[in-house]
């Protein structure tokens, strides 16, 4: 049952406990909203292998007291590098040095850990599983979403909606009609996870190391619980059939460096996931509708050239709540959309242009890519991760309830 009693924030219904959908619910709980959380699945988890977390979140997740939950479950890594097929070393960026110039440290953890850590904080009774959304609505005095629950179609009332149903929004498509919608990044992924004590014996450094291909790459780090996690992009038509088997891949990627061909190898089938990549190539004109917000990939998807879907998702959430506990809805929505959507949409056109430079496939222009990646100035280098990293969340104060 979804109570009716008003609380002093105010009532907010997310639609979503995705990574996004949950760190919004604890934001908003801690500057004292009550909050609903609508899942469309029957059960609550995050699929997939693991998630970095940079700098720029770990610092969002210290504003919501997280983050020593986060460094029990993580594997907080030492650098970032990247590496051509045969090993040479292309670029490398130390954690030691992020740290001191942004002040929060670089993980790699398993989703499903980050998703519980959120959900613990959140605590039970908040998240409403097999809701689907099916429509939002913003009037002069409150705002309502529509769903398909366990008692058939029903719809709650709110003072603020937050739509964080994730790339394939279908909130956002009846928000925003002539929006275009997701488009195909042109490549997909596999992700896998060998288990720890093959892990072991291969060895792999604490650090998220990329290596270059033609119209593929790899990556790979540790997540914490001795386990690492591995990913493999490759060029593909949209919608093409792909052999959904470990042996493929380790035959594709079998001259590659090591341990590429060891992780491939040692990697279970049923631990083996694919994706295509969808993103909203598109920048959205709001993200703000009225009382309505929305956030994370339903907001702004990127493509994962620069691991930051899910940081930029938390961002959102701790912006979000320090917005609503300054003001009130639905100004406090348009400062929202105002403070996050030059950032969010400008990251997703540089992870665009990165995953394109990356992703290409010709000798030559890789060629070029690789020498002139080792060869950039570091100061370069650093810019892109200025960019990225080089954020604050707002003061701990505005993260606290009003009385
Ligand atoms: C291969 C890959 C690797 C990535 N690696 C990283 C990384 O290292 N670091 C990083 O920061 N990001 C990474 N990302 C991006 C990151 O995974 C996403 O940006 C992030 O998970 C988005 O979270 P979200 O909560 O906005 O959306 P989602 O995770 O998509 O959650 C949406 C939720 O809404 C629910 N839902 C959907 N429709 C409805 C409805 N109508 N009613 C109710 N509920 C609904 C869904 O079931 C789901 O639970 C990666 C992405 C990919 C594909």
């Amino acid at each position: 049952m979804v109570s009716t009693s008003a609380p002093p924030g105010g009532r907010a219904v997310v639609v979503g406990a995705g990574i996004g959908g949950l760190a919004a619910a604890v934001a908003l709980r801690r500057v004292g909203w009550q909050v609903d959380v609508f899942e469309r699945a029957a059960a609550l988890g995050e699929v997939g292998a693991a998630v970095s977390i940079a700098p720029n979140a770990a610092k969002a997740l210290r504003g919501l007291g997280l983050e020593p939950a986060l460094r029990a479950a993580a594997c907080e890594l030492d650098g970032l590098e990247s590496r051509t097929r045969t090993g040479k070393r292309i670029t490398g960026v130390d954690a030691g040095l992020l740290r001191r110039r942004y002040g929060g440290g670089l993980y790699n953890v398993h989703r499903a850990a980050l998703h519980g850590i959120l959900r613990d904080a959140l605590g039970d009774g908040a998240v409403h599983t097999g809701r689907t959304a099916t429509g939002a609505a913003s009037g002069a005095s409150g705002a309502s979403v529509a769903f398909e629950g366990p008692q058939g179609p029903a719809s709650v009332d709110a003072d603020l909606v937050v739509v964080a149903d994730g790339v394939h929004s279908r909130l956002r498509a009846g928000l925003f009609p002539s929006y275009p919608g997701p488009s195909y990044a042109g490549y997909t992924i596999w992700r896998g996870l060998v288990p720890a004590e093959a892990a072991d014996r291969i060895g792999v450094p604490a650090r998220l190391s990329e290596t270059w291909g033609r119209g593929a790459r790899f990556g790979c780090a540790p997540i914490g619980d001795g386990r690492v996690y591995w990913y493999a992009f490759e060029n593909a038509e949209a919608g093409a059939a792909h052999e959904h088997r470990v042996a493929a891949l380790v035959s594709r990627f079998a001259r590659w460096h090591h341990p590429i061909p060891a992780l491939l190898a040692a990697t279970p089938n049923e631990a083996l996931l694919r994706n295509d990549v969808h993103y909203l190539a598109e920048p959205l004109e709001s993200f703000a509708h009225g009382r309505v917000a929305l956030l994370g990939d339903a907001a702004h998807a990127v493509t994962p050239d620069i691991g930051q879907g899910a940081c930029l998702a938390i961002e959102d959430a701790v912006v979000l709540a320090a917005e609503v506990s300054a003001a009130a809805v639905p100004a406090a929505l348009r400062s929202y959309d105002a403070a996050r959507r030059p950032r969010t949409q400008a990251l997703a056109g540089e992870s665009g242009r990165i995953g394109r430079m990356l992703m290409r496939s010709n000798r030559i222009a890789t060629g070029i890519r690789d020498a002139s990646a080792a060869m950039a100035p570091a100061s370069l280098a650093m810019k892109t991760v200025a960019d990225i990293y080089d954020w604050n969340p707002p003061k701990p104060s505005a993260l606290a309830a009003r009385p």
